[in-house]
């Protein structure tokens, strides 16, 4: 926890620099943002009191090359291009079908500019004999001679280029791209805050000569430059930012948690087999880490499967060793109690008690839990939310395991962490994060990595086929029961308000009448003591086919289940298919995943699930979900905590994020608290991009 001085430090710290005053005005004080455009501007930048930084930050969709063509004879057919044109005279072909026509002429010829409708006749009609206009359209040859359908008629800027933004209605693009430069107007004097040797390098211009660039304000020197000195200048504040905060944390003083092992050998020597390689490596990084004074915050990823649960343990272990506390938080209420299964069976022949605290419970068993975590009486705790919400106190928490970490906010584990005192911080993901995305969430984070699979797992064969062909998968699972088998049939959500209840509970009752009532249900929608026998059925044997929604999408763990069916495969992501999938071969025997696709599966989609058919590594599949749908999409959640880019893009400019946090190491590591004169820059690069809030822990006191 902060100290009062240096909470007091952060606001005054962390304030916005009156320079940047102007910025942060509304959008609508500017000149010629009339009352009409307010809605339109809300529109296009998603909020409802767009500022006039909101404006620099709206990417061009493209840009138009304003310098017209020199000479005719030079075009070609079908190009976009702009030409200066004195108009010589209107044609009317009398007849509503066909094009009003206006003709102009420039250095080479002649070129009809062909006009449909009345509403574009009356454009055409401004358009005066005599004069000279720039304009802008495709050129196309028809019947030997050159003609340009509805051109747009360009302010005269010769020479440069003009941004053409996103196309909302009520607010011209003429007018728009005034607001913008408008706006740009009231950036401050700024000194540069990237070396000059990099500026070089890459032939970036400044920050304001990078936004006049990219909003075609400034004729000199092209877009792309301008957009990656911008992007960079954007992720180096996500890094700086990032990295304020880690430093900011592990310069607490902490305190050393150091076991002396002996529970850990004897948790070892109760498991029916050893940790693989990768398990001893992460364990061995985790454990060094705890035992050293500062916090640690370390990710530890991981396949489905690979044993992250025992690596965990052994971390936890290690606290209880040391007199204190360790705690491991679930997203779920499934998931947490499955985990609390796992680790009581574990903890029992050690003598140690793991307390369980989720929503759900009843309130005096909720009560109880506390109890024995406020005492002590329970060293180890798992749980969901309800871990880190007020009534919960720790007698000493010295380390906080978070499972499926992305499915929290920051917030969130901090809040966890924040029940100990410089309490190390154990972030888990079976959804392996790309290394770009690792880097655009938590900055410079270790990472402890589980490839290799526990020995003895079956491989899993994947087909992929088309959701007509359903009956045959029923007469499958028909077969494979016979032999014993226990089955996921998994159901995704149709509708947006819908969670996959419809269709599950539709499959459900066809399975049942074909199957009888081995088979059983579970999805978010019903009560969680209903979900949770649904579950335990299926675990024990008694169900031998689970329908299911994605809530059992995390840990679960039945390592009889041997078939896994998805239907509607081509909604899912990768990552999500890939985990799912790993819901089976967990056993002895081989396990079969098998893919339905429904009919409107575009050939993206069939793509993807060729992907997952083709390759059974969790972290391969990650980038090629990455590549294919794009970042947000592979951590699978909306909230996914990935912060929202304007000028970067996390896959283009992959290569400048990890450029960013070298740079951003660099500079803090000069200049830890920003007090230099190049600090004072880059604490306007922080508010410019808006993460000043890191700037709280840079303050001195
Ligand atoms: P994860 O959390 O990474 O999905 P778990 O920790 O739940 O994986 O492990 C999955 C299963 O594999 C569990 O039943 C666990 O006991 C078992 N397991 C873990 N490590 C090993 C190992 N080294 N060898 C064999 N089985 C293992
Ligand atoms: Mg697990």
């Amino acid at each position: 926890m902060p100290s009062a001085a240096k909470q007091a430090g952060a606001t005054v710290a962390s304030s916005r620099p009156p320079a940047l005053f102007a910025l942060f005005a509304p959008a609508m004080a500017l000149p010629g943002a009339g009352p009409a455009s307010a809605a339109p501007l809300r529109r296009l930048l998603g909020r409802d009191d767009v500022r006039c930084l909101d404006l620099l930050r709206l990417a061009p969709r493209a840009h138009i090359d304003t310098s017209p063509l020199a000479d005719l004879a030079a075009a070609t057919d079908g190009q976009p291009v702009t030409l200066e044109l004195e108009i010589v005279a209107h044609r009317d072909p009398g007849d509503a079908r066909r094009p009003f026509v206006t003709i102009g002429r420039m250095h080479g010829g002649e070129v009809d500019l062909c006009f449909f409708g009345p509403t574009k006749r009356r454009l055409a009609e401004r358009l005066v004999p005599g004069q000279r206009y720039l304009l802008h359209g495709r050129l196309g040859r028809f019947r030997d001679r050159w003609q340009m359908p509805h051109p747009q008629a360009l302010p005269q800027a010769p020479g440069g280029r003009l941004a053409v933004y996103p196309a909302v209605d009520g607010l011209p693009q003429g007018r728009l791209r005034k607001l913008v430069g408008a706006a740009i107007e009231r950036l401050p004097e700024m000194a540069e805050w990237l070396e000059p040797a990099l500026l070089q390098r890459h032939g970036w211009p400044g920050h304001a000569a990078a936004l006049l660039r990219l909003h075609g304000l400034e004729s000199e020197g092209g877009s792309e430059p301008a957009r990656r000195r911008l992007a960079f200048d954007e992720l180096l504040a996500l890094q700086i930012g990032l990295a304020l905060a880690r430093r900011h944390r592990t310069a607490l003083p902490g305190r050393a948690t150091i076991g002396d092992g002996a529970l850990r050998r004897r948790f070892l020597a109760t498991l029916p087999f050893s940790p693989t390689l990768d398990q001893e490596r992460a364990a061995a990084e985790i454990e060094s880490e705890i035992a050293a004074p500062p916090p640690m915050t370390r990710l530890l990823q991981g396949d489905v499967g690979s044993g992250k649960t025992v690596v965990a343990f052994l971390a936890m272990l290690q606290a209880v060793e040391a007199g204190r506390q360790a705690a491991l938080m679930a997203p779920t209420e499934i998931l947490a109690r499955q985990h609390h299964r796992t680790l009581a069976a574990w903890a029992e022949p050690l003598g140690l008690e793991v307390a369980l605290l989720v929503g759900g419970d009843r309130a005096e068993s909720r009560e109880r839990a506390r109890e024995a975590l406020a005492t002590g009486a329970a060293a180890l705790a798992v749980g969901t939310h309800a871990l880190f919400q007020e009534g919960t106190a720790f007698a000493d928490l010295a380390l906080a395991v978070v499972d499926e970490q992305h499915r929290f906010g920051v917030e969130q584990r901090l809040a966890l962490a924040g029940k100990g005192y410089a309490t190390d911080l154990l972030l888990m993901t079976a959804t392996p994060i790309p290394r770009t995305l690792v880097l655009g969430l938590y900055g410079d984070l270790p990472v402890s990595a589980l490839r290799a699979k526990p020995a003895g797992r079956q491989p899993i064969v994947t087909r992929v086929m088309p959701a007509r062909r359903q009956d045959e998968v029923v007469e499958a699972c028909a077969r494979a029961l016979a032999e014993d088998a226990r089955i996921y049939w998994i159901c995704p959500s149709i509708e947006a308000s819908d969670d996959g209840r419809k269709a599950a509970e539709e499959r459900h009752g066809e399975l049942e009448e074909r199957f009888g009532d081995t088979v059983a249900l579970a999805h978010g929608r019903l009560k969680p003591s209903r979900r949770e026998l649904a579950m335990r059925a299926f675990a024990e044997g008694s169900a031998r086919i689970l329908v299911a929604t994605t809530v059992v999408e995390v840990g679960v763990d039945v390592p009889e289940a041997t078939v896994i069916v998805i239907e509607n495969a081509e909604r899912f992501g990768l990552a999500q298919l890939h985990q799912l999938r790993g819901r089976v071969g967990r056993g002895t025997r081989r396990s079969a995943c098998l893919l339905l696709y429904g009919p409107d599966s575009s050939a993206t989609a069939l793509e993807r699930l060729a992907v997952l058919r083709g390759s059974d590594d969790g972290f391969e599949i990650a980038e090629a979900d990455m590549r294919l749908r794009g970042p947000g999409e592979v951590l699978g959640v909306r909230q996914s905590g990935l912060p929202r880019l304007h000028f970067a893009d996390w896959v283009a400019d992959g290569d400048l994020l990890g450029h960013a946090r070298d740079e951003a190491a660099r500079l803090l590591d000069a200049d830890p608290e920003l007090a230099s004169e190049r600090g004072a820059s880059l604490r306007l690069l922080l508010h410019l991009f808006e993460r000043e809030e890191a700037l709280a822990s840079a303050s001195p006191g």
